[in-house]
């Protein structure tokens, strides 16, 4: 299977290349030339994921190790556990992994892929990453003690929570943590820099870990097909799903899983008042704004990088309606639900979880009938500066972030210049 960018289709690579470089030579995204689509099978998680992963690394130099890779990167649980006596509504918890969210699915197949993929020179893999949240910790997480592998985080100072930053900065001798004296827009930019920057790139294998690339999308498909084509088997019917966004990556993940066969229903984008896909999908006008600050930070993002895999699949928006709705959700709209489900279902969510669960109270009448999926992104406790005041109690930590809290931080402050980000580097 080759892929291709999303900007000219004549920009073509392999599976491992798309990989290691991210973004496709011409400033697209790569997308696969063509569907495969699939049988739905009843199977584990990583079981699931290889088949799904089979045809489109078919041909590739990862095509071998690909079971093996699932098994690794996939070694946590991922339950749907049910709300509803009659299982018309549950939720998915994307959140047992090493850093308590859904980013953990992406990123440690993405070590996997990179720890199989040796640079040609010998040189390792030095992986960027601009966070201002979950990002940083399950790159460094995905990567922490891996040989051949060496990350570089920045984030800005002073920008990020206290439980953010302790995640951010946990790690061992190949992670490095940088806090920098700017906003997280300054981070992005010195990712980028580096990545132009001839004498940066003549001395370092650089990798990008952001949700661009198409290593951390096609995993996260696999939880949208075991999960549907278990549901199916057991009721004979579709699950809707209603996924809290931002880059769109895991709704993209699911539009895949849909496209390749699996009995995916209804696709719901569930996004906070950064509201550019809700008002594209209302009006026809793309257009891209810049970020509004929420408590669902995660989800903070006026021009979703993802977009344009879904535009260039979907030119017009009419196309787009027929393949996924959305819907956008205040702050005190946030607080109100945690409250709320907190009483009806013994149930506390992130705030990205509960802009979710406050699109499902909304659904109207007829969309009831239908069964429904809430994604919950993250573990409650990994945003407990803003849940526990909410919920009046304090949450328990899981004990994957409790592990991370006993270990010692480390990190350097640098300025928001190139010139300091290359000092770190070397
Ligand atoms: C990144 C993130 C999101 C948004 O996911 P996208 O793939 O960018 O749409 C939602 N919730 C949490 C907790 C996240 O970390």
């Amino acid at each position: 299977m080759e892929f291709v960018s999303t900007r000219d289709a004549r920009v073509r690579t392999t599976f491992s290349c798309a990989v290691q470089h991210g973004l496709a030579p011409d400033g697209g995204l790569y997308l696969p030339v063509s569907w495969p689509t699939l049988e739905p099978q009843v199977q584990p998680l990583p079981v699931t994921a290889a088949a799904l992963m089979a045809p489109l690394v078919a041909g590739d130099r990862l095509a071998p190790a690909i079971a093996a890779m699932t098994a690794a990167a996939l070694n946590f649980r991922i339950p749907r556990v049910t709300l509803a006596p009659d299982d018309s509504f549950s939720v998915l918890e994307l959140f047992h992994g090493p850093t308590a969210a859904f980013k953990d699915v992406g990123a440690r197949f993405l070590a996997e892929a990179l720890t199989r993929l040796p640079d040609a020179s010998g040189r390792v893999h030095d992986i960027l990453v601009a966070t201002s949240g979950d990002t940083g910790g399950a790159v460094a997480a995905a990567c922490d003690g891996r040989p051949g592998l060496r990350v570089t985080l920045l984030y800005p100072k002073g920008r990020v929570s206290p439980t953010q930053e302790k995640q951010l900065t946990c790690w061992g001798d190949n992670v490095r943590s940088c806090a920098v004296q700017g906003s997280f827009d300054d981070c992005q930019r010195m990712v980028k820099e580096a990545f132009l920057s001839p004498h940066l790139r003549a001395r370092h294998a650089l990798a990008s870990a952001n949700s661009i690339n198409i290593g951390r999308l096609v995993p996260q498909a696999a939880y949208y097909a075991a999960t549907s084509a278990e549901y199916e088997a057991r009721h004979g019917r579709r699950l809707s799903f209603i996924i809290p966004s931002g880059n769109l990556g895991n709704a993209f993940a699911a539009v895949m899983a849909r496209r390749m066969g699996y009995p995916v229903g209804d696709i719901v984008l569930a996004h906070n008042a950064n509201t550019t896909v809700p008002d594209y999908l209302s009006t026809g006008h793309w257009n891209p704004k810049g970020s509004v600050a929420t408590i669902a930070s995660a989800m903070d993002v006026g021009n979703p990088s993802n977009m344009e895999r879904f535009r260039a699949l979907y030119p017009t928006v009419e196309e787009l309606r027929q393949v996924v709705t959305a819907a956008s959700v205040s702050d005190d709209a946030i607080r109100t639900r945690i409250r709320l489900d907190a009483d009806r279902y013994g149930q506390v969510w992130c705030p990205h979880t509960a802009v979710g669960a406050e699109v499902y109270a909304r659904l109207p009448q007829q969309a009831r009938d239908q069964a429904w999926c809430l994604v919950a992104t993250a573990h409650p406790a990994k945003f407990r500066e803003i849940v526990e005041p909410i919920v009046a109690r304090s949450l328990e930590m899981p004990a994957s972030l409790a592990m991370l809290f006993a270990r010692p931080s480390r990190l350097v402050e640098i300025d928001a210049t190139l010139a300091a980000l290359e000092g770190v580097l070397t």
